[in-house]
């Protein structure tokens, strides 16, 4: 029998507020533990909280970007639950009336673009953080981070494989990125993705059992996470055993997931209205203006370069993915008209170089104009493409100007056909049985020649010429 996965995610974005969601404490992330704490998000009695506009302006720039239902009135709840790391005993989420229903997100597959639907996306606040001591049986809790404002993004179970998944999370996370509304930073857990997944026999309407995965803090991670879950419910199956609903942990050292709670449900939570806020109204003003002043999407940014600068979809999605990227290139082909030549070398050099730089593009020491300097010495002969990666690698290494680096090291490629053709000449003098051989048709050998000019030269030769003179050369010895 046939499976398939019936998977729906979860997304947590911490949204980018100054301050906390109920309070005026600061977010600022990585300070001393319970710096940025007052009695309110400390759960104090007799406190009261008062929604931050900001967070709520932000959630309805979201649901208007994907096309949510914002609701004329909404409210918030509370989610009792008991754990150190949360002093109040309860959560301030949202329940049965969240902020925005409905909605979509576009995704890139295989076989073309899936419109993937939203169930809601509801305001709450997180809890805080506890610290394990790695020494001691001691643990440590720091309320910085509690009352900071997040929204919770849930999709409907239309994912069907983890690479849809994966490609649902990149998706979101650019778009809460060009927003402006969430930095995006999976590893400092400003994005976190938990997982519901099931397998049913293929063909079939109904839902089975589901498990929810956590911990998984890379899209990597996600795709690893869900693969083997879906592998293991379908293994399951097939011994006739039953899958048990509950909470499984992913852990990235091995790749596995292991139970860690039985699932809780809904009413375990007691959820009820929180009597210390009003039920929330949010003014269609407010809704058209956001609207009006909405950035250009990831989604609409992409179809454009593929539009206008005609470069194909994957490079366009690769380009695009964070807007600084694609403002990076605009300018370089803004400054060097041929886009996919630009495209091309920011894919790969400059990619390769930027691998593993956290801040990406931002903390890239090549400007735009020093880019397209540098693709235009290459199409004006000046350099040889070959050449053009070493001078890339210097200057992003020193920030220099290339013309500076080509002048420096002495690299401008050698034109000269006269030059040329005596080396040319000495490689095949030099080589008499390779000439025998490339004689009587073995036409790879062209390429050893052309290498031993680029030796030669150290690889300054223009490889352009060096092959026309070559091929001359050869038909004159008579191949
Ligand atoms: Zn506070």
């Amino acid at each position: 029998m046939e499976y398939e996965a019936v998977i729906g995610l979860e997304v947590h974005a911490q949204l980018l507020t100054d301050s906390k969601a109920f309070c005026s404490c600061t977010t600022h992330f990585g300070d001393e533990p319970n710096t940025h704490t007052c009695p309110i998000c400390q759960g104090m009695p007799g406190t009261l909280p008062v929604l931050n506009r900001k967070a709520l302006e932000y959630t309805v720039r979201m649901a208007v970007a994907c096309n949510c239902k914002i609701s004329q009135q909404s409210r918030f709840a509370r989610k009792n639950y008991y754990y150190p790391d949360l002093p109040k005993n309860y959560q301030i989420s949202q329940y049965e009336l969240p902020v925005a229903e409905g909605g979509i997100v576009e995704i890139e597959t295989e076989e073309g673009s899936r419109k993937i639907s939203l169930t809601r996306i509801h305001m709450e606040e997180d809890a805080g953080k506890l610290i394990h001591d790695e020494n001691k049986p001691v643990s440590y809790v720091d309320l910085n981070r509690t009352g900071v404002p997040l929204i919770e993004i849930v999709s409907e179970p239309e994912i069907r494989t983890p690479e849809e998944a994966a490609e649902y999370l990149r998706s979101l996370r650019a778009i809460l990125v060009y927003l402006g509304i969430c930095d995006g930073n999976m590893q400092e857990g400003s994005f976190r993705c938990d997982a519901n997944v099931s397998v049913r026999p293929r063909g079939e309407t109904g839902l089975g059992v589901k498990t929810e995965l956590k911990n998984m803090n890379s899209f990597r991670n996600v795709q690893r996470g869900l693969q083997y879950e879906i592998e293991r419910q379908i293994e399951a199956l097939k011994e006739g055993e039953k899958i048990v609903q509950e909470t499984r942990l992913f852990d990235p050292s091995s790749g596995a997931t292991a139970p860690m709670r039985s699932k809780e449900w809904a009413h375990d939570y007691r959820y009820f209205p929180d009597p210390d806020l009003l039920p929330l109204r949010v003014a269609p003003e407010m809704v058209e203006k956001i609207r009006e002043e909405l950035p250009e999407l990831p989604a609409q940014k992409k179809k454009r370069f593929v539009e206008d600068f005609e470069i194909p979809a994957y490079d366009a999605g690769v380009l695009t993915a964070e807007p600084d990227l694609a403002a990076y290139f605009e300018e370089t082909v803004r400054l060097f008209t041929e886009p996919k030549a630009v495209s091309n070398w920011i894919m790969t050099e400059l990619m390769r170089e930027l691998k593993g730089e956290e801040t990406g593009i931002s903390s890239c020491p090549v400007t735009p104009k020093q880019l397209a300097d540098l693709l235009r010495s290459v199409k004006d002969g000046t350099i040889s493409g070959k050449i053009a990666k070493t001078v890339f690698e210097e200057m992003y290494a020193t920030g220099k100007d290339p013309a500076a680096i080509i002048e420096e090291k002495g690299l401008v490629q050698i034109s000269d056909s006269e030059h040329l053709a005596e080396l040319v000449r000495k490689a095949l003098d030099d080589n008499p049985k390779e000439v025998e051989k490339l004689l009587a048709g073995k036409k790879k050998l062209m390429g050893f020649f052309v290498g031993q000019v680029m030796k030669a030269t150290k690889g300054k030769a223009n490889p352009k010429l060096v092959n026309e003179i070559l091929s001359a050369e050869v038909a004159k010895r008579g191949g």
